[in-house]
């Protein structure tokens, strides 16, 4: 936890940092069991709001009093799903902030009612005191979460003050996901503008009729033994995307760009043949830099005059990079929060036009939601989840016997 009293400079300094606790592995929590966690550190909360402490000063020897909130709650999805108790991200209604359900996540023309906040709470507490576990399943179903310890805090409010982080949403749930799974990047295949090689199309009526079958009833190697070509036709047949965009003549050239570009020297670069296996995953701050540094240098060097789908497609590319841009910038009004608003729309929309069939996922839904938190807490620099992931890696490198607890019988020994 941070203290968000102290001025952005400060808070996040190693020594102002407080750890309230490690979960021990070997595997994460799942479903309700973080509450058994949470409940320690609710009860500390709800102290230090209510009565709160008296604390002597100087002019007020007698106690000045202080409390507390914990406001917001900065997770990713599902972190923040599990502490908060709200829906899974494949829930009936999978979003915590509005009522939209899974089936309506393409619809971005119009907000969705937002949920409100005694009823979120009421469901909670109908969750908590279920008496059988086929009841909580169903109160899920129904599209509510589950109980969470945060819900004892007297002020707690599980909508407004659930924000999800925008290293996750924007950066791995939008950037990346644009770069692997819409444009399906790898340097080992064949790439295009998504849609227009034309592969053979299917002349045996009976093939067809066989191969259409395993797509509706087959499972997964079923439709992969079906093969690239077959796959490719049946795609274009139902004008569904099917190429790679950053494939093998688009990514070594992005790669030979990233050469020619000087950055300053305190912004990083991205890795120098991103995209590769031997490269690794990409984490946050270098998908930043390859989606906003080496990408934005380099397509329109290869795509501008490449013909309209191109433009379209570098287009609705420059509308994510303005989202990313917008939402990253260290002093806000309404003026740029409209201006993310405007770029992400027409994003989400150029996206659904450009690749029929690549359904919106919850993080890219969650995007429209961005300017609540930020109208709410502020620039994102002061709350997202960048500083506690650098803390996640030093608490890696730290070396540990993996027997909890055993190092204190460990010292009796050794001493
Ligand atoms: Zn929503």
């Amino acid at each position: 936890m941070v203290c968000l009293n102290l001025p952005p400079s400060e808070r996040y300094k190693l020594e102002n940092v407080y750890l309230v606790g490690i979960i021990p592995g070997p595997k994460k929590t799942k479903n309700d069991q973080i509450n058994r966690i949470l409940t320690h550190l609710v009860d500390d909360l709800q102290t230090l709001w209510d009565p709160g402490f008296l604390i002597p000063t100087p002019s007020m020897p007698a106690g000045r009093k202080i409390r507390g909130a914990l406001i917001p709650l900065v997770c990713d999805l599902p972190g923040g799903n599990e502490v908060a108790g709200a829906p899974d991200h494949n829930a009936t209604k999978p979003c915590a902030y509005c009522e939209v359900t899974l089936a309506s996540l393409d619809y971005v023309e119009e907000p969705f009612p937002p949920r409100i906040c005694a009823k979120v709470l009421a469901h909670g507490e109908s969750w908590r005191d279920a008496e059988t576990e086929d009841v909580r399943r169903n109160l899920e179903s129904q599209g509510g979460g589950r109980w969470s310890e945060l819900m004892r805090l007297s002020y707690w409010d599980p909508v407004s003050y659930k924000v999800l982080d925008t290293m996750h949403m924007l950066l791995e749930g939008m950037g990346n996901r644009h770069c692997r799974k819409t444009w399906g990047m790898d340097p080992l295949r064949l790439d295009g503008d998504g849609q227009t090689l034309a592969p053979a199309i299917i002349q045996d009526p009976v093939r067809r009729t066989e191969c259409e079958t395993v797509i509706r009833t087959g499972n997964r190697k079923q439709i992969s033994d079906l093969g690239l070509e077959t796959l490719r036709s049946l795609c274009v047949e139902r004008e569904l995307p099917w190429g790679v965009v950053l494939g093998e003549k688009t990514l070594p050239k992005v790669w030979q760009h990233d050469a020619d570009v000087i950055t300053p020297s305190w912004i990083g670069r991205a890795p120098k043949y991103a995209g590769t296996a031997g490269t690794g995953t990409l984490k946050a701050d270098e998908w930043r830099n390859f989606l906003t540094i080496s990408l934005v240098f380099s397509l329109p060097q290869q795509w501008l005059g490449a013909g309209e789908r191109y433009q379209s497609l570098l287009e609705n590319f420059m509308h994510l990079v303005a989202c990313i841009e917008y939402a990253s910038l260290r002093t806000i009004s309404e003026k740029t929060i409209a201006a993310y608003e405007a770029h992400t729309l027409a994003y989400l929309r150029g996206h659904l036009r450009l690749f029929r069939g690549k359904v919106l996922s919850i993080y890219q839904h969650s995007s429209l939601h961005l300017p609540d938190f930020m109208r709410r807490f502020g620039p994102v620099h002061a709350w997202r989840a960048f500083p506690f992931e650098r803390y996640n890696g030093i608490m890696h490198s730290i070396n540990t016997n993996n027997k909890i607890g055993a190092i204190f019988f460990a010292g009796k020994y050794l001493c």
